[in-house]
């Protein structure tokens, strides 16, 4: 069998990727997962307690992309979600992102409007310049005492690593609010996939001109597969059998408990920013899909450096290591790398979709 396209890693860019290649231009496509499912990391399935637990970190679907919001449509529906996380510090619980409510509970204050919790900012922040890294970012907003509140620990734990120590990019992310919204994410699409994750990635890939493979690394049958070109999604290190060096990843160990109650916390996610405990954050599945059942399963997060390659880690000396790499990449005609793992580069399963449907676009038509 002749495939027109070898695709390494059934995540969203290897499975985006094929399928636009086998519907828009009627080729012939082989998947390779080296994992025994589709899905990448944004896999779920149901545990034995009939749960829809996501086995590598919960995934929370937002965009501001019309674009892409309507090209996964065509493969599931919808349930509006919108995600909210409550930091544990002490025994006390508080919103974060940080807002105005978190501001009041912390210091007991009465703070009413926007303005007021800015001057607050205001009166505690010091001036960082220029802004280096994800200590200076954060200090220049809101000042040393919130910072080590919410971040310090919660950086360190995460990362092994300081945030002085990490691009701005890192703690930059997440906002600072002066108001009540105590959403997560306040893109204008907030949805959960009406069946999960993986039912959509089945859908996108049900088609005939798709072959998948499971279980299969593509150094074990590369050379006995035929194909005109390759797009690889695993990691960049690896298809340059790691000659510059492995690049470093931050990965998770995931603690999956069964309780025989109806509800363990008071939202999805809690996080942990204190080092009371050695896990970062704790999942309670079932109200990330908002299913109802008798027990709940919830997941405990353990940062640590082996295992699964999660988050590429965002220093300068590991950018330099990648882009050693990426010259390589530029040498190659006939191979075509993308993805969050080939990229070296932390994206959201948005970004993903996007610029996968964008190298569609521009390299492969
Ligand atoms: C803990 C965690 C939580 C996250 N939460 C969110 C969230 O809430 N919202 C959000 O938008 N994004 C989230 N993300 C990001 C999201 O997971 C990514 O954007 C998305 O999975 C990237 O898709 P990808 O196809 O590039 O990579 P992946 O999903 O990693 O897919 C790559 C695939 O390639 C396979 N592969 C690797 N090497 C080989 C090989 N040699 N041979 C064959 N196959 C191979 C891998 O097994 C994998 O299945 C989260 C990520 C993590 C780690």
């Amino acid at each position: 069998m002749m495939y027109d396209y070898l695709i390494v890693g059934a995540g969203f860019s290897g499975a985006v990727m094929a399928e636009r290649i086998a519907a828009q231009l009627n080729k012939k496509v082989l998947l390779v997962e080296k994992r025994n499912h589709i899905g990448g990391n944004a896999y779920d399935e149901y545990d034995e307690h009939g749960i829809l637990v996501h086995r590598y970190g919960p995934h929370i679907f937002h965009t501001n992309s019309k674009e892409v919001f309507v090209y996964l449509s065509l493969f599931t529906k919808w349930i509006p979600y919108e995600h909210r996380v409550l930091a544990k510090m002490g025994n006390e619980l508080y919103p974060v992102p940080i807002n105005r409510t978190t501001i009041n509970k912390l210091f007991k204050l009465n703070l009413t409007t926007d303005e007021e919790v800015q001057e607050y900012f205001e009166s505690v922040k010091e001036k960082r310049y220029p802004i280096r890294n994800s200590e200076d970012i954060i200090i220049n907003q809101i000042g040393y005492d919130l910072f080590e509140k919410f971040f310090k620990h919660y950086t360190k734990k995460q990362w092994n690593l300081e945030p002085k120590e990490l691009s701005p990019s890192v703690c930059g992310r997440i906002p600072v609010r002066t108001n009540n919204d105590d959403r997560y994410f306040t893109d204008q699409f907030q949805f959960m996939p009406e069946n999960g994750y993986t039912k959509m990635f089945e859908k996108m890939l049900n088609h005939k001109n798709v072959e998948v493979i499971l279980n299969t690394d593509y150094k074990s049958i590369i050379s006995s597969v035929k194909f005109n070109k390759m797009i690889y999604t695993g990691p960049i290190d690896y298809f340059f059998d790691n000659k510059y060096g492995k690049l470093p990843y931050r990965s998770i160990r995931f603690e999956f408990r069964n309780y025989k109650i109806k509800d363990y916390q008071e939202t999805a996610q809690i996080n942990f920013v204190d080092n009371s405990v050695n896990y970062t954050r704790v999942i309670e599945h079932k109200k990330l899909s908002q299913q109802s059942s008798e027990t709940t399963t919830v997941s405990f997060e353990y940062p640590q450096c082996d295992g699964e390659p999660f988050y590429p880690i965002p220093t300068e000396e590991n950018r330099h290591q990648y882009l050693l790499y990426r010259s390589e990449c530029d040498t190659l005609k006939n191979t075509i790398f993308c993805g969050r793992l080939a990229e070296y580069q932390y994206y959201n399963m948005d970004q993903v979709v996007a610029n996968t449907l964008k190298v569609f676009e521009t390299k492969i038509i």
